[in-house]
C-alpha cells in the first residue's frame, strides 16, 4: 500500500505562540487517534525550530514551505537546506503555486531547489497544477506533465524515494472551489502515467500523490477515496486543529 500523507501548509499564518498551541493540540490528538495518514505541518521559517522541538516526541513531521537552491553565500534573507536539516526539519514544500506566481519561481529554479533539498536529505513535497485558463483551454494535462518533466525528470529513479507530488489546481487553492473527486483522480492517474513512462511502474506505483485545493473535513473522505489520491496538502483548513484532524482521519 502506498504511503498516505496529510500535510498542512500554514503559509504566512501563526506566530510562535499560535503555532505551538496548534501543534500541542494536534500532537495529543494524533497520539490518541493514531491515524493511518502520516501528518506533516509546515510553519514559516522563523517558527520551524520551536515547532520541531515541541513535536520531538510526536509522530507529526515538520516541513519548510520553501528553501534556497544555494548552500551558502550572499543571498540576503534566504534559508538553505542544511540550515533546515540542522534544526531537525525533514521535509520541504517546493513549487507551491504561490511561489511560482508571486515570486516568479520557474521550473528550472525548482529543479535546482529539488537537487539542493535532496542533497540535504530533505523529502520534497513538489507542487504542480494548472491555472484556470489552462484547464478551460484543455491544456491542463500537458501543463502538469511539463512541470513534472522540467522540475524532476533530471533525477535518478532512486531520488523518487524522497519525492511526494502534490497536485494543486491553482483555481481551487483558497477559493472554496474544489476539483471534483473525479477530476482529481483523472489528473492523478495521468501524473502516475507520466512518471511510469519515464521511470517505470516500480517508481510510479509507490509515488504518493497528494491533492490540494480547498480540502475540508466535509469533502476529504470522498476525494481521498479515489485510487490515485494518497492524501492532501491543506491550506486554510490546516489552521484549526479540529478541521485539520477531520482531514487527517479521513483515511480511517
Ligand atoms: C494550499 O495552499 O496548498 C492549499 C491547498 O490551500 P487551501 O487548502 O486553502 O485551498
Amino acid at each position: 500500500m502506498r504511503r498516505k500523507i496529510v500535510a498542512g501548509n500554514w503559509k504566512l499564518n501563526n506566530d510562535i505562540n499560535q503555532g505551538l498551541a496548534l501543534v500541542k493540540e494536534l500532537a495529543s490528538q494524533v497520539a490518541e487517534k493514531n491515524p493511518t495518514a502520516e501528518v506533516v505541518v509546515a510553519p514559516s521559517f522563523v517558527n520551524l525550530a520551536g515547532v520541531v522541538s515541541e513535536l520531538k516526541n510526536s509522530k507529526i513531521e515538520v516541513a519548510a514551505q520553501n528553501m534556497n537552491e544555494n548552500a551558502s553565500g550572499a543571498f540576503t534573507g534566504e534559508v538553505s537546506g542544511d540550515m533546515l536539516t540542522a534544526i531537525g526539519v525533514e521535509k520541504v514544500i517546493l513549487g507551491h503555486s504561490e511561489r511560482r506566481a508571486i515570486y516568479g519561481e520557474s521550473d528550472e529554479l525548482l529543479a535546482k531547489k529539488t537537487d539542493a533539498a535532496l542533497a540535504n536529505n530533505l523529502e520534497v513535497i513538489f507542487c504542480i497544477g494548472e491555472l484556470l485558463e489552462e484547464r478551460k483551454s484543455g491544456s491542463h494535462f500537458e501543463v502538469v506533465a511539463g512541470q513534472i518533466e522540467k522540475g524532476l525528470f533530471h533525477l535518478e529513479a532512486s531520488a523518487f524515494d524522497n519525492i511526494v507530488l502534490a497536485y494543486e489546481p491553482v483555481w481551487a487553492i483558497g477559493t472554496g472551489e474544489t476539483a471534483s473527486p473525479e477530476q482529481a483522480q483523472e489528473m492523478h492517474a495521468h501524473i502516475r502515467k507520466v512518471v511510469d513512462a519515464k521511470y517505470g511502474a516500480s517508481v510510479a506505483t509507490k509515488l504518493p500523490i497528494l491533492y490540494g485545493g480547498s480540502v475540508k473535513p466535509g469533502n476529504a473522505k470522498e476525494i481521498f477515496s479515489k485510487e490515485d489520491v494518497d492524501g492532501g496538502l491543506i491550506g486554510g483548513a490546516a489552521l484549526k486543529s479540529e478541521d485539520f484532524m477531520g482531514i487527517v482521519t479521513a483515511f480511517d
